[in-house]
C-alpha cells in the first residue's frame, strides 16, 4: 500500500487519455488499494489513474454514502439527465473552485475488481463525482466545462500560479 503525490495542472499525464484495461490482475488492484488511501489521504472524494501519473482507465470514488469506496473500471458514461450548477474543485488544481453547470443525473457502466459489470448511477454528489473522474480518465479537467470567457481567466491565473512555483 502506498500513498502517491497527486499531480497538477501543468502536468501533462493530466491531459493525456487512459488506456482499458484488460484483464484484472493483482497490479490492478494494488493499484485500486493504492489510490483508495492517496483519495483518504488527500483528502478527497474520488481519485482518477491519471492523477497520480498512472495513464490506466480506472477511478475511484466515496460518495460519502454507506457504501464506503468503489473503484470503476473502463468507466463509460452511458445515460445523463436534467442540469445542475455546483461549485466543484479538484485535487489536480489545489486551492480553486468555480460554478460548474453539468447534468444533474448519470449512469455510469464499468467493470468492479472481480471483474463484473457494474453500472452506478445517481445525482447529487454521486453524479458530480463519476462525471467528474470520467473526464479525467478522457484527459479533461473541470475548466473545460466552464464558459470561454471564464474559463480564458482561470486558465491565465493556473499558467501564473504554475510560473511561479518553478
Ligand atoms: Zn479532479
Amino acid at each position: 500500500m502506498a500513498i502517491y503525490p497527486i499531480r497538477t495542472f501543468g502536468d501533462p499525464v493530466l491531459r493525456s487519455t487512459t488506456k482499458p484495461i484488460v484483464g484484472i490482475d493483482d497490479s490492478v488492484r494494488t493499484l485500486a488499494q493504492d489510490m483508495i488511501e492517496t483519495m483518504y489521504d488527500a483528502p478527497g472524494v474520488g481519485l482518477a489513474a491519471n492523477q497520480i501519473g498512472v495513464q490506466r482507465r480506472i477511478a475511484v470514488f466515496d460518495a460519502q454514502d454507506e457504501r464506503g469506496p468503489r473503484v470503476m473500471i473502463n468507466p463509460e458514461i452511458v445515460e445523463t439527465g436534467g442540469e445542475h450548477e455546483y461549485e466543484e474543485g479538484c485535487l489536480s488544481v489545489p486551492g480553486h473552485y468555480w460554478l460548474i453547470v453539468r447534468p444533474a443525473f448519470v449512469r455510469v457502466r464499468a467493470i468492479d475488481l472481480d471483474g463484473n459489470e457494474v453500472e452506478y448511477a445517481g445525482d447529487e454528489l454521486l453524479g458530480r463525482v463519476l462525471q467528474h473522474e470520467v473526464d479525467h480518465l478522457n484527459g479533461g479537467l473541470l475548466i473545460d466545462r466552464l464558459p470561454k470567457r471564464v474559463r480564458k481567466k482561470a486558465m491565465k491565473e493556473l499558467r501564473e500560479e504554475t510560473m511561479r512555483l518553478g
